[in-house]
This record gives structure tokens, C-alpha cells and sequence, in this order.
């Protein structure tokens, strides 16, 4: 346990691991609290109780208490319940509402999700004055908790949340939570001052609910350093990049981990064997031979076989993956995809699955035990994105020994250092423009040196097996981080 002084942290946010996950939110939500409880921090986190949480989870959770809060701006009420779960040091509250979370996915469409979310910000305030639990820090994350922050320093500012910090962190800039002026009022009942340009409004008259995370947050984060310099600049800034210049005295970037526990090839349940930096070269064989089989690719424990596990949209740099795989496959190449997403994507992928018969496997599906199998069982792993604020999958991809094949961006530029052939140093491949070709040749520098310089190879492999993706430091930056807000 760090000896610096105890802070406590409400973290809200709209998913969390194990409970309910669609992507790297998810992972935060859960890995980080953990992270901070051996920082000395007293985390609570607040997620809504979804009706998709497997019941194994709802059936642990114990009644913490209920209450009815005003909302819209015709005074018209919701019922708030608060189903408590305790968990290695963490203390997880859903929060309930059958018409909001009773039903469906986490997310469906704005129409739906903007009056939900509305309502969750301002239930997990409530449910926190509720049970008298007043936070040093308040960190809400991304645009679903955007007006956490709005709700503080407005209509909540006279009770006692009214004292603490709020950050906000950007996971993902292009989602923002944009309605009209009209419908966002009416759900939040905030003054009309609120939806002031400076604040949440945009000129267009509509209002964005992660503008009003940034304006109001006392510190704003976002998850690697490159990507807090990126979002102030026209390409990166999704209409933002004026905002968050204005705030960017309060804007920095904190690199995530992985939870190394979770992620662990050592002791991972879903591997056919296990392996660690010891005896990775010759286990990791086996699990690709597993992988292959499994998905009935031809077994053979020569091929170069490359992996990707992703959303399938155009954030990813799937054009790029798309436009290139005839000249990646070779007999002696195979590419297993993993995700779901746009249709375009999943049916393109299919497409080659069919076309590479036994040499590319394209699985349409969320599948968290098959995502493990292949973190162990290829040798690269693909991550071209157009733009990446952290990334996760190349961090998980290096702790199992897997060399990962990056854009230069965001995150992925924070974390992955580039093969340097004259000195031998380096993670994985990189390449920087948003290229077809660039990619194609990273991914053909990486065949070369897998297959001509075998030893190099697995150096490589050693280095990202070796390197530190856990939460350790940057727990340690986000509670310097707390402490620095509340010199008390
Ligand atoms: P993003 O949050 O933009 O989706 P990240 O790289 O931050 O991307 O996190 C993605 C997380 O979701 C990783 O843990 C990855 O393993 C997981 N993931 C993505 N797609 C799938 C899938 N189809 N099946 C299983 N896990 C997936």
C-alpha cells in the first residue's frame, strides 16, 4: 500500500468489467479502481445496473437503498435503487431504473440513450448524497458521466458534492453526446446559462454533453499523452479542438494498463498451455496450433499468423487491413480477425474467409475466451488505427509475447517502440501515415524478420513479454494526480 495520504474517488462511468463491457472503457472501469486501492484510495464506483449484467453478478448484489429524484424540467420524477456489490476492495453501486436500464444494450441510438444518460449523471450524484458518501474526487468518464461535472458546479454546487473535485477523462473523443438544446434541457431541467457556447452549447443550437464534461471538470484527462496533444488539432479534434485548446492548461494525458492478473499467460484459464517468459517460445507454438485447430485453419506451426481483436469500424484502420490482405496472404501467412461492428467490415471479412480457405479465419462475434486464445496464439498483432487514444489490444498483445503491428498515433505512439534493425531495440512494427502501403510494408518488415532473423525474432518477443503494461505507474500519476487537486 502506497504511504501517501488517503483520498477517496467515486468513479462513474457507463460500463465496467466483468459486469457489462463493449470495449477499453470497460477495462479502465475495473482495473483501475483495483490499481488505486493499493494507492490508498477508497474507490466507489457507480455503473447503471443494465438488465444484460449476468444474473451470477445480480444475484450478489445486496439492496444499499432507493429514492425518488426530480429530473426533467417539468419536475416529473424517477426512481433511483442502489444494488451494492463489494469486491476486492472495491465497492461497486448500480444504479437502477427498470425504463432506463431495464432493458436492451447498454447502448441503441441517441434518442434513447441521451434521457438515459441524462439520468444516470444525475442518479449517481444523488445516490452518493444519498448514502452520505462524499468523495474527495469525483471521476466521471467519457460523454454517457459528461455531465457529472454540469451537475456539480450547477444545480448540485450548494450540497456537499458541491466540495469535491470532479475530473473528466476522454476515452474516446468521437463519441460526444450531442442533442438538441430543447431535449437536453428538458431531461437535465439545468439552467439555460448552461447551454451558453462556452459551456455545453454549440453554435448550431444543439448541446453536447461531453463539451460540458471538459468545461466544468476541474481537470480533464484522456488516456495517453500524444492523444490529449492530438485532440487539439483540427484531424484529431471531432469540432473540439477549439474547446479543449481553451482548456488545455487542465488537459493532460495518462497512459492505461492492463490488468496483468486478468492477463496473464502464466495462469490464463481460456489458453491451451500456459507460458511465461521462461518457456514462451517453444508454448507458444502449442497455442497456435490450438488456435488453428479450433478455428480450422491448417495446422502448421511455421506460419507467420497474424491476429486482430476490434470493434470493426473506421476508427480501427480496417480500409487499410481490408485493401491489403490479398498481398499479405501468402502460403506462408495466415490472418485471424476477431470483432464486430459495421456491416461493411464483417461482411468483407467474411468475404475473405471464404476466398483464403484455411489460412484466414474471420470470427463475427464478441467472444472474450477466444480473444485470449488469440492474444497467445499468433505471433503479430495488427492495430493500423485512424486515430487510437490508448489502445488496450497492444498492450494485452505484448504481455503474451505477441508483436504487435501499430499506427503511430495516440496511444499506440506512446507504447509501442519502433524495431530499430541497427541496434535491436524495439517492441513491434510501426508506420505513421494512414497508408495501405505503409502498412503493408510494416507488415512485410515484420515477416522478414520472422522468418530470416528468427533470433531477432524472439528477442522481441522477450522485450514485450518484459515490459511493464501494468497499472502500477499510472495509478501512481493519477493519485499524485488526486492528491495535487486536494491539498486540503
Ligand atoms: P476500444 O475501447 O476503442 O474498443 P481498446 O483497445 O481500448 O478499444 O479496447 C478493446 C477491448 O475490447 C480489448 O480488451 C479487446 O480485447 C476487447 N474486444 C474488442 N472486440 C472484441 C471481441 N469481438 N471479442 C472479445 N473482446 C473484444
Amino acid at each position: 500500500m502506497a504511504d501517501t495520504p488517503r483520498r477517496s474517488i467515486a468513479f462513474i462511468g457507463s460500463e465496467c468489467y466483468p459486469f457489462v463491457k463493449t470495449g477499453g472503457l470497460g477495462d479502465v472501469m475495473y482495473a483501475l479502481p483495483k490499481a488505486l486501492v493499493a494507492q490508498n484510495c477508497d474507490v466507489r464506483v457507480l455503473v447503471p445496473k443494465y438488465a444484460c449484467i449476468p444474473q451470477k453478478y445480480k444475484d450478489l448484489m445486496v439492496y444499499r437503498g432507493s429514492f425518488d429524484m426530480d429530473l426533467c424540467s417539468d419536475g416529473k420524477r424517477y426512481f433511483v435503487g442502489i444494488m451494492e456489490y463489494v469486491w476486492d476492495g472495491v465497492v461497486y453501486d448500480f444504479i437502477e431504473n427498470e425504463e432506463f436500464f431495464g432493458w436492451g444494450k447498454p447502448y441503441t441510438d441517441l434518442v434513447v440513450d441521451i434521457p438515459k444518460y441524462c439520468f444516470f449523471c444525475k442518479a449517481a450524484l444523488s445516490a452518493l448524497l444519498y448514502m452520505n458518501w462524499i468523495p474527495d474526487i469525483v471521476h466521471c468518464h467519457d460523454w454517457q458521466a459528461g455531465l457529472v461535472p454540469v451537475y456539480m458546479r450547477t444545480l448540485l454546487n450548494g450540497t456537499a458534492l458541491g466540495k469535491s473535485r470532479a475530473i473528466f477523462t476522454i476515452h474516446n473523443l468521437r463519441f460526444q453526446g450531442i442533442h438538441s438544446k430543447e431535449h437536453i434541457q428538458y431531461w437535465t431541467g439545468l439552467p439555460d446559462e448552461v447551454f451558453g457556447l462556452p459551456y455545453i452549447g454549440q453554435s448550431n443550437g444543439n448541446a453536447n454533453m461531453l463539451k460540458g464534461g471538459i468545461t466544468f471538470a476541474d481537470l480533464v484527462t484522456t488516456v495517453s499523452n500524444t492523444y490529449a496533444q492530438e485532440i487539439q488539432t483540427g484531424f484529431y479534434g471531432e469540432n473540439l479542438d477549439a474547446h479543449l485548446r481553451y482548456h488545455a492548461y487542465k488537459l493532460g494525458g495518462i497512459v492505461n494498463g492492463i490488468d496483468t492478473n486478468q492477463w496473464n499467460p502464466a495462469t490464463d484459464k481460456h489458453l491451451a498451455v500456459n507460458y511465461d517468459a521462461s518457456n514462451v517460445h517453444e508454448n507458444k507454438k502449442k497455442d497456435k496450433l490450438a488456435l488453428q485447430e479450433r478455428l480450422g485453419l491448417n495446422q502448421d506451426e511455421g506460419k507467420f499468423v497474424i491476429g486482430l481483436v476490434s470493434r470493426l469500424t473506421n476508427q480501427k484502420g480496417l480500409d487499410l487491413v481490408n485493401s491489403i490482405i490479398p498481398q499479405v496472404m501468402d502460403e506462408h501467412t495466415q490472418i485471424v480477425v476477431l470483432g464486430t461492428g459495421d456491416a461493411e467490415y464483417e461482411n468483407s471479412f467474411r468475404y475473405y474467409e471464404n476466398a483464403y480457405k484455411g489460412n484466414m479465419a474471420s470470427c463475427i462475434m464478441y467472444d472474450e475466451s477466444l480473444a485470449h486464445s488469440i492474444y497467445a496464439g499468433c505471433d503479430a498483432f495488427l492495430v493500423p488505427s485512424l486515430f487510437e487514444p490508448c489502445g488496450l489490444t497492444q498492450l494485452t498483445a505484448m504481455r503474451y509475447g505477441t508483436v504487435p503491428i501499430v499506427r503511430e498515433t495516440g496511444g499506440l505512439k506512446d507504447t509501442v517502440a519502433p524495431y530499430n534493425e541497427f541496434t535491436n531495440e524495439g517492441n513491434g512494427f510501426t508506420f505513421d501515415h494512414y497508408s495501405a502501403w505503409l502498412l503493408l510494408d510494416a507488415i512485410n518488415r515484420a515477416k522478414t524478420v520472422y522468418f530470416t532473423e528468427p533470433e531477432r525474432w524472439k528477442q522481441m518477443v522477450d522485450r514485450d513479454m518484459a515490459k511493464d503494461v501494468s497499472w502500477d505507474l499510472s495509478a501512481q500519476i493519477y493519485k499524485d494526480m488526486y492528491l495535487s487537486l486536494t491539498q486540503w
